[in-house]
């Protein structure tokens, strides 16, 4: 058959992008059989899936960034950020100034990652008070009664009366 031929015989297909396209009749030399268009799927189904893509490609972007940090860098990883960001404000919360308290924890990421087994009184449940310090375990820790010398509070040590306050602590 000629291309004239099969040009004047030619009808309309189906415009409809959802069915398969079909030859305009029981032609076997006609070629593509099958969907133009994407199949109904449910919008919600559609944001799922883009939802967790997105969530997949943070948690990539998450492991390239720590791919660069601690230990095999300096800089601290995302777990050690986080771990940072939850010390500070628990200093800040005991009634340490923010200064005072960056310093503790920059002090504690180096303590974590050289496996110090000391601690602070800032990481003890015992610790009582905000700016003016008591240790509820006085008793055990050996310490005065009435109350912790600033300096004792932010100085890492080894004390008998230690449990941690917190996950934060190592
Ligand atoms: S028990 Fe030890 S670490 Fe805890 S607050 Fe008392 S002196 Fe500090």
């Amino acid at each position: 058959m000629s291309w004239l031929a099969r040009l004047k015989r030619q009808t309309a297909l189906d415009q409809d992008a959802t069915k398969p396209t079909q030859p305009p009749e029981a032609d076997h030399e006609a070629g593509f059989v099958g969907f133009v268009a994407c199949p109904p799927v449910p919008i919600q189904k559609i944001k799922a899936l883009k939802a967790a893509a997105n969530d997949a490609a943070a948690e990539t972007l998450a492991a390239d960034t720590d791919r660069y940090c601690w230990p095999h860098s300096d800089a601290m990883n995302g777990q050690e950020i986080d771990t940072f960001t939850a010390r500070l404000a628990q200093f800040t919360d005991k009634g340490l100034s923010l200064d005072d308290a960056e310093r503790s924890a920059d002090k504690l990421v180096i303590r974590d990652r050289e496996s110090d087994d000391r601690r602070l009184c800032l990481e003890c449940a015992h610790l009582q008070g905000r700016g003016r310090w008591r240790c509820g375990n006085w008793g055990v820790a050996d310490v005065a009664r009435d109350g912790l010398a600033p300096d004792l509070v932010k100085i890492l040590q080894r004390c008998s009366g230690y449990p941690p306050a917190t996950n934060n602590a190592a």
